[in-house]
């Protein structure tokens, strides 16, 4: 069997989550059926929105506003803070990500760094929003998307 060149995940706490500090990686419609578990795809999403751990968010195109899931980003109620942006992810924790091998699609893509001087790579690099919100319009309509629990 062929090696994998990525670098093990561990790595991932060379930075401490630099990433998660600036911005919540996006979700696959698959990350969350897996996360919230239902007999429809419509369901899971509003099982991810009540919970109040995830936001259904847009990204606005020259052909329109394409939309996706992304965790929440935390605030300083939850009692999380940091000195960036405010806009890191709710799941990051000084231990790393609580959703573990479970983290969404555009966090596991992200090929960490090997060395603490180095950059991530991210595979989707500036086009994560247009790709995923192509991904969830092929599934579901979350511009539209009206859940009652
Ligand atoms: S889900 Fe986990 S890996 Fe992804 S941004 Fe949040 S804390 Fe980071």
């Amino acid at each position: 069997m062929q090696k994998s060149k990525r670098p093990p995940i561990s790595q991932c706490r060379l930075c401490r989550g630099f990433c998660c500090k600036k911005y919540p990686g996006i979700c696959a419609p698959e990350d969350i059926k897996k996360l919230f578990p239902a007999a429809t795809l419509h369901e899971s999403v509003g099982k991810a929105i009540t919970s109040k751990k995830f936001v259904i968010d847009n990204w606005e195109t020259s052909q329109g506003i394409l939309y996706f899931i992304r965790p929440e980003i935390a605030n300083e109620d939850e009692g999380i803070t940091y000195d960036c942006t405010g806009r890191h992810c709710i799941f990051l924790t000084d231990e790393g990500c609580k959703l573990g091998e479970n983290k969404p699609l555009e966090c596991r893509l992200l090929i960490p760094r090997k060395h603490v001087d180095a950059s991530c790579i991210s595979k989707l690099k500036h086009y994560a929003k247009e790709l995923f919100g192509r991904l969830w319009r092929r599934h579901i309509d979350l511009g539209n998307f009206e859940y009652a629990s």
